[in-house]
């Protein structure tokens, strides 16, 4: 009974949103039926997107745990954007329980130095020091 309930306001809500995307639409000859499909794929990839994101929070799968480098540099990498490079410390470094050792910095690598860091650029997905190295691989071609 609570389920009939349950999906019979759903519906209501549902239809409620269609008159709404009706309105909006209004040159579009929207169907009922195809537009519960589109909330339905909509609510699909939400779930996904959300999913996907939980498990960026939490710990990437075993293979992922240390970001790679990607082939090429990212194109947002001289965007001079700095809002959108943030460092993250690498996922499954844990204070007191270091299950994965620290990796190269990119640049420091670049300059032949042997120097480790537990911080990655969140959008370049590559690994870097805090500070000059960060700012050096951002800001200059040849870092
Ligand atoms: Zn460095
Ligand atoms: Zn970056």
């Amino acid at each position: 009974m609570i389920e009939k309930v349950v999906l019979y306001l759903l519906n209501c809500t549902l239809f409620n949103a269609f008159f709404v995307y009706r309105t909006l639409n209004t040159n579009k000859k929207v169907k009922y039926k195809n537009f519960l499909h589109e909330v339905g794929r909509s609510w699909i990839s939400e779930f996904r997107n959300r999913s996907e994101a939980n498990s960026d929070d939490l710990q990437l799968p075993e293979k992922q745990t240390t970001p790679r480098r990607p082939k090429q540099d990212p194109p947002g990498r001289l965007s001079g954007n700095f809002r959108i490079h943030k460092l993250e410390k690498i996922a499954g470094v844990v204070e007191g329980k270091r299950r994965y050792p620290a990796r190269q910095c990119i640049v420091c690598v670049a300059n032949k130095k042997r120097s480790e860091t537990r911080y990655f650029c969140k959008f370049c997905v590559v690994l870097l020091h805090i500070g000059s190295c960060f700012e050096r691989y951002h800001s200059v071609t040849n870092y």
